[in-house]
């Protein structure tokens, strides 16, 4: 027994790109797999916090845009997640525990895409009393003039992992004594976000709170370590970022990664990639490891031109696949309407719902109500029945 065919770690772009595709499925003769998404705070990490260029000025996406449509899917498909900060994946040999500060969760996959730095509501703060050295050393030495010279006897927080002094030695050198300085050491599990209070910012962590009138994070310190990919032992660069093979695979064993925490460039684009490429695996790792053969996705390599065309064939459901229901039906009249499919509205099919809980095996559904195959099959292809070991 474990809860999700695949968990994914994060909700930035890379995360919520896996989940889509792990779990969309719209071939006939394909189970969908159930996914889980387990990050620390509401979706979007580092994306989105200002307008965005995927590849130039030509495309680009307004803030929230991106992350918007994503979770339009998310809904879509009911994908669920969970507002938890993962600790530790452990590797219990056929399946994997995903140990959270609340809870513990069991899957066949998991998806790391927990980018380089955990996130908490910085997109809140950010462009107001929160900044960060995207734009380069020559840009940040015009702004930090402006601030100097602006804000005199205030104070400003650097945050940012123990590489920051590079940027605080240039601060210091134009500040001259103006502003107060204070750091702030992110170590990927001491902050715990940001709060405005009093026309002042301040920052919760672990040890306390610290107050400040500015926020700058230094990203250039984070870029030379992933602090978010320690809770996975695998093999990772000299750098702290997993290593993984084009298909995203860290192993052969269901473990992926995507995105920020398998290294730079840092950007949406290899972000939704990455993502996309690990989601399609783990589906496809998953289906192995349930049907015991390959699923034939046309992403994967072309379906029809080794052996049998397997166009209508749907691999046998045996008893110890539990069957999910995804809660998102309503009862309209005559009929019981699902995302993308309706059953008649009879006693049935109402008592076949409620035992498609995750906790009756199909022996269990059978024996209560007889056959009831036919059905079971047209809620798989319309996508609104999950199947769990
Ligand atoms: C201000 C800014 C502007 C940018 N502009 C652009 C741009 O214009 N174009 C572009 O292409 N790129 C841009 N980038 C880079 C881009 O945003 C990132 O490369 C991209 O977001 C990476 O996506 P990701 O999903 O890999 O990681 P992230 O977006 O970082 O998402 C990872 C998520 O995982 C969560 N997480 C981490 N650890 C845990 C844990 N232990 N438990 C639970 N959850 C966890 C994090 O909190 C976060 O929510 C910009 C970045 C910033 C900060």
């Amino acid at each position: 027994m474990y809860d999700s065919d695949v968990i994914v770690i994060g909700g930035g772009p890379s995360g919520l790109s896996a989940a889509i595709r792990a779990r969309r499925v719209r071939t006939y003769n394909l189970h969908s797999s159930s996914v889980m998404i387990v990050t620390n705070t509401s979706p979007g990490g580092l994306a989105d916090w200002t307008k965005v260029r995927m590849t130039g000025d030509g495309w680009s996406h307004e803030k929230g845009e991106i992350i918007g449509k994503l979770m339009n899917d998310i809904k879509d498909y009911s994908i669920p997640i969970k507002n938890e900060k993962v600790l530790e994946v452990k590797n219990q040999g056929d399946t994997f525990t995903v140990v959270t500060d609340k809870n513990e969760y069991t899957s066949l996959a998991v998806v790391v895409a927990t980018g380089m730095k955990m996130t908490w509501n910085e997109r809140e703060h950010f462009g107001d009393r929160l900044f960060g050295t995207l734009k380069g050393y020559r840009f940040m030495e015009d702004y930090f003039e402006k601030l100097c010279e602006k804000e005199e006897g205030k104070t400003i927080v650097f945050v940012g992992t123990d590489k920051l002094d590079k940027t605080v030695e240039l601060f210091q050198k134009i500040n001259q004594g103006r502003m107060e300085i204070k750091k702030v050491i992110d170590e990927g599990n001491n902050i715990r976000g940001y709060e405005k209070k009093d026309d002042r910012i301040l920052i919760a962590t672990e040890e306390g709170k610290v107050y400040g009138d500015h926020v700058l994070i230094d990203f250039e310190s984070y870029q030379l370590k992933a602090i978010t990919a320690n809770l996975v032992d695998c093999e990772k660069d000299e750098r702290g970022f997993i290593k993984t093979d084009k298909r995203c695979r860290v192993n052969d064993i269901g473990l992926f990664a995507a995105g920020d925490v398998t290294g730079p460039p840092f950007s949406i684009a290899k972000a939704v990639g990455e993502g996309t490429t690990a989601g399609l695996e783990s589906y496809r790792y998953v289906y192995r490891r349930k049907f015991g053969k390959e699923a034939p996705v046309f992403a994967f390599y072309p379906i029809h031109q080794d052996g049998d065309p397997t166009y209508f064939e749907i691999p046998e459901l045996e008893d110890h696949y539990r069957p999910k229901l995804l809660a998102d039906f309503k009862v309209e009249d005559e009929k019981l309407v699902f995302r993308e499919g309706e059953l008649e509205n009879n006693d049935k099919n109402l008592a076949l719902l409620r035992l498609c809980d995750g906790k009756h095996t199909l022996g269990e559904i059978r024996k209560e109500l007889g056959d009831v195959a036919k059905t079971i099959e047209k809620l798989i292809h319309a996508k609104d029945l999950t199947l769990e070991v």
